[in-house]
């Protein structure tokens, strides 16, 4: 690992002024991904800010939204009552995500940041656009089984390995951040890119951008939702295909709807046009698969995970049903 220089900023706007005034430096919160990245060489910087005790970490109920302070651990948030009762699929998706050990550590802010789990970008001596750009994608003509589908350029197929992410998108979470210039609240659906010919650059966050805490919109509908992930293992494993839904359906016929897809996309993926075709129609299975058609229509599989289409198709379904029948 390269040398660097541990930072303990007194307050936010240091921490945001020292970075954005030190071009190779890096925000450090749990450290869970960053600091494997060091160790891989993957990330090199020079100066560690350490933001952890900078932001804060409860979970607090205002009138119109549950505020998540950008150092809530993991654990915190699946276990937080409020969560769990008002957005299941959230406390669902978190506890989907790595392992008990990891979750006391890692944090809201840095789980929407982590990076691509695609075994090239973590092989430094592989090419690969999104580490080193310019130098070419090896999972285009390698191992891909686990990359994107949907919004993916020539250049990288790389996903984005965030199931928390995946739950608050479909919540239409705001991210709330303090930059050189301000303060911005960017929703989620935006803060993640597609790859497009910089794959380098996984946000629109500004270098010194600090994610503050993040807003989930109150939805009453939402306690009717589930996360549901499919992996190659039973636990500890990334997403192949996740989905996060939830359901507000009476008399038949769907009121409204709410539906993101992970592990298809470099960023989490709100499945708009799918809840274009559920909202006002029939709360039957074959609307529900006819959504899930109409959102992978354009998906563009590599010939190792074209497995990913049917798997999303069915798990699109699958959960619809399932959120219709608990609410019969
Ligand atoms: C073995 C293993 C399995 C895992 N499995 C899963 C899984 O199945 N699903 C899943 O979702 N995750 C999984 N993870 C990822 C884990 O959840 C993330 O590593 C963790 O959430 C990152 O949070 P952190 O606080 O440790 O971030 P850090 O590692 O400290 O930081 C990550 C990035 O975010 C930046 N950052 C951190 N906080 C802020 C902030 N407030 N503002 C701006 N930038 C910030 C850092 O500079 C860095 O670039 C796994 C991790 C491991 C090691
Ligand atoms: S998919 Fe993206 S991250 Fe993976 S090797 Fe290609 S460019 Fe790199």
């Amino acid at each position: 690992m390269k040398p660097f220089r541990y930072q303990l900023a007194p307050d936010v706007g240091t921490a945001v002024s020292t970075l954005a005034a030190t071009p190779n430096a890096a925000f450090l919160a749990g450290g869970t991904n960053l600091v494997d990245l060091m160790k891989l060489e993957v990330e090199q910087p020079d100066v560690l800010v350490d933001v952890r005790q900078l932001t804060s970490d409860r979970v607090e109920q205002h009138p119109e939204f549950v505020r998540i302070g950008a150092a809530v651990t993991n654990s915190t948030l699946a276990a937080d009552p409020v969560i769990r009762e008002r957005f299941p699929m959230l406390s669902q998706a978190v506890l989907a995500g790595a392992s008990g050990q990891l979750r006391n550590l890692a944090t809201a802010g840095g789980n929407l940041l982590q990076r691509t789990r695609c075994a090239y970008f973590q092989d430094v001596t592989t090419p690969c656009n999104k580490r080193d750009p310019g130098t070419g994608c090896s999972a285009r003509d390698g191992f891909h089984r686990e990359h994107a589908i949907l919004g993916a350029s020539d250049m990288c197929a790389a996903t984005h390995p965030s199931d928390m992410a995946v739950a608050m998108v479909a919540l239409d979470a705001v991210v709330n951040t303090q930059g050189p210039h301000g303060q911005r609240a960017i929703p989620l659906v935006g803060l993640h890119r597609l790859p497009g010919n910089e794959p380098e650059r996984d946000t629109v966050l500004e270098h010194g951008e600090l994610i503050t805490s993040i807003d989930i919109p109150s939805l009453g509908f939402a306690a009717n939702s589930q996360y549901r992930k499919a992996r190659d293992r039973a636990s500890y494993a990334f997403a192949l295909v996740s989905v996060a839904a939830a359901l507000d359906a009476v008399d038949g016929e769907v009121r409204d709807v709410r539906l993101a897809l992970g592990g298809i996309a470099h960023k989490p993926w709100r499945a708009t046009r799918a809840e274009a075709v559920l909202r006002g129609g029939a709360a039957t299975k074959e609307k529900f698969r006819e959504a899930a058609a109409a959102e992978l229509a354009d998906a563009r599989p590599l010939p190792g995970n074209e497995f990913k289409i049917p798997l999303a198709l069915n798990m699109i379904a699958g959960i619809l049903t399932e959120l219709l029948e608990v609410r019969r």
